[in-house]
């Protein structure tokens, strides 16, 4: 046998570029997967804007003063690294699904076979454009953190004033408790804090006890809870009601609002532009693109947008990814029937909920310490 000529006529199969679009939590967990077996004949390229991916389950503690912000993040690119992978620093601002490509904020584009996209979502802030004071958005949380500590060092040289955080939610109302301990510091300036909740109050969708109990809590870390929905008329808040709020910065929690530039990229997406995905995570106009998080939306309907979904969707996701390069069967993810929710209230208790069940006390803080730590702890390098 001639092994020249066996030499030149054997080639390496086409390696298949698979680009994962955000570092989220689900795609942490992929890469976490992918560093254990990597998927053969792939090239991995990541996409993240920051170094860094914000852990916002531990945002609430930072803001309260119980964390460093270093204690609250994960490093992007040692993660990417142990997978085999290389990252891109930067912000994907279109998609052209058709074309399979991706361009970046920095004019570069990058193509792919196949895509995943964990971008998370960002603030829906319809009702509060033109707002005259500073309008603090905690989505995206790169930019938050660092708006959020220059309200600190305002509250340092001028005080606090009145804060009203904006949202209902679980965030809304985590965020509102914590603040009032920075507002409380800092209260020669006549500092205090507001939550407009909306019509429903706080936590909708929460069962009776624990919006009992949160609103007994906020009254006793002396947030002022308003009952109506606001919207910002000649620069000022506004509520329902026609009373104009005298506020300082406004903090928005309000509800998730997909990545503009999803509606045009020729992906099937909701009436809010959210990526359309089957149970398997997969888009429905695209087999070669997979969307998990907070960026997509299931026809299925099975989620709702939280993080303890995004983490558990993660194994499934980087098992679909490693089928479908291989042209293997898909697996769906289903959502266990309840999830634990841990609601900090910035006092080092917390107030937990799982399914009809509810509990509350410096327990449940603990027990959610210990969670919190032990996910970034499971990225730390070594
Ligand atoms: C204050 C607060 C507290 C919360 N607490 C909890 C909690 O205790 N439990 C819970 O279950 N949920 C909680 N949530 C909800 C939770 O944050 C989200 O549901 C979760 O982060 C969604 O995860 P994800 O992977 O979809 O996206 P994310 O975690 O938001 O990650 C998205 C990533 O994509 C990157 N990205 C964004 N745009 C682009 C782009 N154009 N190109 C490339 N990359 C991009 C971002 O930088 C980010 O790293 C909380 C939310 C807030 C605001």
């Amino acid at each position: 046998m001639d092994h020249r000529y066996w030499i030149n006529t054997v080639r390496e199969p086409p390696l298949k570029r698979l680009v994962l679009l955000g570092a989220g939590h689900a795609h942490l967990i992929v890469l976490r997967e992918f560093a254990q077996s990597p998927p053969p004949d792939t090239e991995l390229v990541v996409i993240s804007p920051s170094r860094w991916q914000y852990y916002s389950g531990m945002l609430p503690g930072w803001i309260a003063g119980h964390y460093r912000l270093e204690q609250c993040r994960i490093e992007v690119e040692p993660q990417v690294s142990a997978a085999g992978g290389e990252l891109i620093l930067d912000r994907a601002v279109a998609l052209d699904a058709e074309a399979r490509k991706i361009r970046l904020h920095n004019g570069r584009q990058v193509d792919y076979d196949w895509l995943s996209i964990d971008i998370g979502s960002g603030s829906n802030l319809a009702d509060l454009k033109g707002y005259d004071d500073p309008l603090i958005s905690v989505k995206p949380i790169d930019r938050f953190q660092a708006q959020w500590r220059e309200f600190e060092e305002q509250c340092q040289t001028t005080g606090a004033g009145h804060l009203v955080v904006v949202g209902g939610g679980a965030a809304g109302v985590e965020l509102a408790m914590a603040a009032a301990n920075v507002v409380r510091h800092n209260h020669q300036g006549g500092g205090r804090v507001s939550l407009i909740a909306g019509d429903s109050g706080p936590l909708p969708g929460f069962n009776a006890l624990m919006r009992r109990l949160a609103g007994r809590k906020l009254v006793r870390r002396r947030v002022t809870v308003i009952e109506q929905r606001a919207a910002v008329r000649d620069g000022k808040l506004q509520l329902a009601d026609g009373t104009r709020l005298k506020a300082g910065p406004v903090l928005a929690a309000t509800g998730a609002a997909a990545e503009p530039f999803l509606k045009d990229s020729g992906l099937a997406v909701d009436e809010e532009g959210f990526v359309r995905v089957s149970a398997c995570h997969q888009s429905l106009s695209h087999s070669n693109v997979f969307a998990v998080g907070d960026t997509c939306s299931r026809e299925d309907g099975a989620l709702n947008r939280s993080g303890v979904h995004a983490v558990k969707a993660g194994p499934v996701l980087a098992g679909n990814l490693r089928s479908a390069l291989v042209g293997a069967d898909l697996k769906p993810f289903r959502p266990r029937r309840y999830s634990l929710y841990l609601l900090a209230c910035g006092d080092q208790t917390a107030i937990g909920s799982y399914g009809p069940l509810t509990f509350f006390g410096r327990w449940v803080w603990r027990l959610k310490d210990r969670i919190d730590r032990k996910f970034i702890e499971g990225f730390s390098a070594g």
